[in-house]
């Protein structure tokens, strides 16, 4: 074992190999990506931008069960919540701190009327302090804004739901 690990060493066999791997690969057409002119195909599982949806009718999805809040590990939820005048529950305060957030999907996973998504969206950024609370209202205000691209990805990826 060590004679022929020596005579290897001697030829330079891992020089050579290395060299025809390289040589192999100068040939082959680049699949270098022009990123961000060239755009890239996104998974629908792809976990981005965060957002709450709403019905076709407008009325917002969640009934703040409070499930998102409970599963995250990241404790970036927190809600707050009372009945509405027909007695229906719903959020008055839901607000998610993407600095906290570990994009992990498990508030997606928990929700039982698919509420709170993580988009496919991946650019987005924060400039000022504070910025980095997504309110109720901005979470809405995003999920209306993809709502299709969002309805879209949850069609293609129905067979593994
Ligand atoms: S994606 Fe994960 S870390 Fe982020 S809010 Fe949802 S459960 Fe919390
Ligand atoms: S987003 Fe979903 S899991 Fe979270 S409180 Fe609303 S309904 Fe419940």
């Amino acid at each position: 074992m060590n004679i022929k690990r020596l005579i290897k060493s001697f030829l330079l066999w891992e020089l050579f190999a290395g060299l025809s791997l390289t040589g192999r690969y100068f040939f082959k057409k680049k699949i270098t990506t022009q990123y961000p002119e060239e755009e890239i195909p996104v998974s629908p599982r792809f976990r981005g931008m965060l957002a709450l949806r709403r019905y076709p009718n407008g009325e917002e999805r969640c009934i703040a069960c409070k499930l998102c809040e409970a599963v995250c590990p990241a404790l970036a939820i927190t809600i707050e919540a009372e009945p509405r005048e027909d007695g229906s529950r719903r959020t008055t305060k839901y607000d998610i701190d993407v600095f906290k957030c570990i994009n992990c999907g498990f508030c997606e996973e928990a929700c039982p009327v698919d509420a709170i998504v993580l988009t496919s969206e991946m650019h987005y950024h924060q400039e000022n302090r504070g910025e980095n609370i997504m309110t109720k209202e901005k979470l809405l205000a995003v999920g209306d804004r993809y709502e299709s691209k969002i309805a879209a990805d949850r069609q293609e990826d129905s067979d593994y739901r």
